[in-house]
């Protein structure tokens, strides 16, 4: 026992430093709220410059070491810009979150499983895949690029030796999942293989890529949802076997097992978070 870690030990993540994209809200936020909580320096990245300011300096004010970079991920030199800026500010560059996504909207859908007509492929806005695919899968591509970047050079930095990446996907990525549209679903199915194709490469760095695949969080976009159809939320807490919508605070613990050395045999993970939704929904006996 004496020689190998301790259980809890093993997440422990203080002096690291974090990168998250899209952490001005929602699940990003959680993702950068983990880190800093369990002691690493985070950077929080986000379109939304002001919102991102706001919650770093908020947690700034907790006590935290956070700064922030105003980023969108469809623009491979913003993402680029962003790493350089935090391997400055830091050192280098032990854990990245590629989460920043969107919902482009038109992906209604009722418990009757009636489509909004918008939604149809056959008049399905191209425009809309194409901001779609740039943010939710490109913007992926970018983020590991760039991370793998700073944390091969790592090392030779003086810093500590490869990194974690660690990718929001969708539980989309598995089932169909209506409400989410059709450019949405295609994007999270390529962010799974994309990701599984980044562990096999740069494993031999000692650097692991996960993913993790929620399931309806109550988040801007899962809100969007649900205002869009009021009754998404009745619909999903009676499709989700745990029978409700989950809270960002869930997806914490399961962020800091990846990124920290808890995760250290894990790479190539695609982490359903879902409720159980991936089991189909629960049908009245
Ligand atoms: P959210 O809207 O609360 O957060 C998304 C954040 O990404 C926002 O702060 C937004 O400003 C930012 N963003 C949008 N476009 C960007 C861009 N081009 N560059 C940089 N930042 C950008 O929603 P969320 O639910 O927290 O979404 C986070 C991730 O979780 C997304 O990848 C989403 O697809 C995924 N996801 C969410 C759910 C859910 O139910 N909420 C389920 C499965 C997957």
């Amino acid at each position: 026992m004496s020689d190998t870690p301790g259980t809890l030990d093993q997440f422990d993540i203080k002096g690291r430093s974090a990168l998250v994209t899209g952490a001005a809200s929602g699940i990003g936020l959680a993702y950068a709220e983990a880190m800093a909580e369990a002691g690493a320096k985070v950077t929080i990245t986000d379109i939304d410059a002001e919102g991102a300011a706001r919650e770093a300096d908020r947690l700034s004010h907790e006590g935290y070491e956070v700064r922030w970079d105003t980023v969108d991920v469809s623009d491979l030199e913003q993402v680029a810009r962003a790493f350089d800026h935090h391997v400055k500010a830091y050192g280098g560059c032990d854990i990245a979150f590629a989460n920043a996504g969107l919902d482009v909207g038109d992906g209604f859908w009722s418990p009757e499983d009636k489509r909004h007509p918008d939604g149809q492929i056959d008049v399905y806005s191209k425009d809309k895949w194409d901001k779609s695919i740039a943010i939710n899968l490109t913007g992926v591509f970018h983020t590991v690029r760039e991370a793998a970047r700073v944390m091969k050079a790592n090392e030779a930095n003086g810093y500590r030796r490869g990194g974690s990446i660690v990718i929001t996907s969708s539980n989309a990525a598995e089932v169909n999942e209506a409400i989410v549209g059709v450019p949405y679903m295609a994007a999270k199915a390529g962010v799974k293989h994309f990701m599984r194709h980044s562990a096999y490469e740069l494993a031999a760095f000692g650097i692991r890529v996960n993913a993790i695949a929620p399931g309806p969080f109550v988040t801007n976009i899962g809100d969007g949802w649900v205002k869009k159809n009021p009754k998404a939320k009745e619909a999903w807490d009676k499709l989700v076997p745990v029978g409700r919508m989950a809270e960002t605070y869930q997806i914490k613990p399961l962020a800091l097992l990846l990124a920290s050395d808890a995760g250290s045999y894990m790479t190539g993970a695609h982490v359903m978070i879902d409720g159980g939704m991936q089991l189909g929904p629960i049908k009245p006996l």
